[in-house]
């Protein structure tokens, strides 16, 4: 029990409840497989066995353990679960969850450099060591005019991103109301919300159409500028996809930078799932032309063992981002900042407060090292192609976009009903759980295969349950 004479609890308690509380998390790792992947609660379930209030009385740490059973674990869908195959991963490791655990005991914000000045320099340099580690441009390196900022989601990147290229047209004396975003009809939903949060009119938000392999058609979107430019409107912003939510398809970043150069537009590119993959050198063609973006974000949170959330942004010219969300209030003033030696992160984010969140991820790359990160990598991308060749091979299947990476799409020759029947049983197993798209029209599975503690028997395990499920061509 936490100390009862006191109010606030004690260091004592916390080491000798955080040692349980560290064996309940190894121990609910290590009895992944033996959860449903995916919670069978119905809406209203989890909130009925709380009490109305919060207790007056202070309750024995010993009741919060239990109820973690109790009530936690049954209404908890299990993304760490080896057998999650569904939308895209969001991977942990220990080495991540110990980062946080530090984090938290430090709890610091670190809004501004002096506000705690590790929290600020070891985010700078684990940036940079990803620009090297995926072979990224030099430009988003701290020492050039740019750099890297952790971001909550790729979400917030591409606001942040949509908001530096709304400053840098509107210094331009373009005016608000004629500014244009580009993204592809397969871009996340976070570009359009991003857009319309950033003050960008809906109606100058084009989503362009993307070819066979989804991806984005260069020349659809010149044709889109061409239109705008002719009506007076001024290209503002272009997003690119390197690897789409639903099929991970590839926008070509190349004709897109190049297109954007000639037209003065801010390309920014979203790799927030494949950006991962480049820590492998055979994996990065997808990043061809990225030294044409002038921001770029991926998510270590969904492939590379390091928990949500975390988002690494980067911008080959921090001036414009830090333009559109520098506003320094007195109380904010110090030396340091004054001095323009230091990076204040507050100006390359939306809110003030940040998160340790460089810690996890300084944890995570010293953990595994390049080596440890490209071989988690190219092992799901090994059972990826295996699962691939074996769906292929099946009549009773056809893959619906090209397999890239860790994700299969695909479907029953059966059709749609037929495929959606056969999802459906899949996860009414409890033992996988993959998720749907439509791609062209038609209804079709996903399988990324990205989580920590998947490995080859439980990818042979999904495609005996397909096998045994599907019925017949
Ligand atoms: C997952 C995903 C996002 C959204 O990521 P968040 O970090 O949850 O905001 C954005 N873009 C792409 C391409 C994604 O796959």
């Amino acid at each position: 029990m936490f100390s009862s004479e006191s109010f606030l609890v004690t260091p004592e308690d916390l080491r000798h409840h955080g040692r349980r509380t560290i064996d309940w998390v190894a121990d609910y790792l290590s009895s992944l497989e033996s959860y449903p992947v995916l919670a069978k609660t119905v809406p209203g379930e989890i909130a009925a066995m709380l009490p109305r209030s919060a207790p007056e009385e202070p309750e024995p740490f010993e009741a919060l353990l239990a109820d973690l059973d109790r009530i936690v674990l049954p209404g908890t869908t299990h993304w760490q679960s080896p057998g999650f195959f569904g939308f895209f991963p969001a991977s942990a490791s220990p080495p991540a969850i110990l980062g946080e655990l530090v984090a938290a005991g430090l709890a610091v914000n670190g809004m501004v450099w002096a506000t705690s000045p590790a929290c600020t320099e070891i985010e700078t340099v684990v940036l940079d060591w990803l620009v090297e580690l995926l072979g990224l441009p030099v430009r988003f390196r701290s020492q050039s005019q740019g750099g890297g900022v952790i971001q909550d989601s790729a979400s917030s990147a591409t606001l942040c991103a949509l908001l530096a290229a709304r400053e840098r047209a509107m210094r331009g004396n373009a005016a608000l109301a004629d500014l244009c975003v580009y993204t592809s009809v397969e871009a996340h939903s976070s570009v359009q919300k991003g857009a319309r949060v950033a003050g960008f009119s809906p109606a100058h938000t084009r989503l362009v159409a993307a070819d066979e392999t989804f991806a984005m058609d260069p020349a659809a979107l010149e044709s889109a500028v061409r239109t705008d430019r002719e009506a007076g409107l001024v290209p503002c912003c272009v997003v690119a996809t390197a690897g789409t939510t639903s099929s991970m398809g590839f926008d070509p970043i190349r004709a897109i930078g190049e297109l954007c150069r000639a037209e003065q537009a801010w390309l920014h590119v979203d790799a927030a799932m494949a950006g991962s993959a480049a820590v492998c050198p055979e994996l990065r063609s997808q990043h061809d032309g990225l030294e044409l973006a002038d921001s770029y974000a991926f998510n270590p949170h969904k492939w590379l063992l390091t928990n949500f959330d975390c988002d690494c942004f980067y911008v080959a010219d921090r001036a414009s981002l830090i333009d559109a969300l520098s506003i320094t209030p007195e109380y904010l003033r110090n030396d340091a900042s004054e001095s323009g030696a230091v990076i204040d992160y507050r100006d390359w984010q939306v809110p003030l407060g940040r998160r340790f969140r460089a810690l996890k991820l300084w944890f995570v790359l010293r953990s595994y090292g390049g080596e440890g990160l490209r071989r988690h990598v190219r092992e799901h991308v090994r059972l990826s192609d295996w699962f691939t060749g074996v769906v292929a091979a099946d009549p009773r299947f056809e893959l619906c976009a090209p397999p890239a990476l860790n994700l299969t799409c695909f479907r029953h020759v059966g059709g749609d009903e037929v495929s959606e029947r056969l999802l459906s049983d899949l996860n009414a197993t409890g033992r996988v759980f993959l998720s749907h798209t439509r791609l062209a029209g038609r209804y079709v599975i996903r399988c990324c295969i990205g989580g920590t503690w998947t490995a080859e028997r439980h990818v042979e395990m999904l495609w005996r349950l397909i096998d045994e499920l599907a019925p017949a061509p």
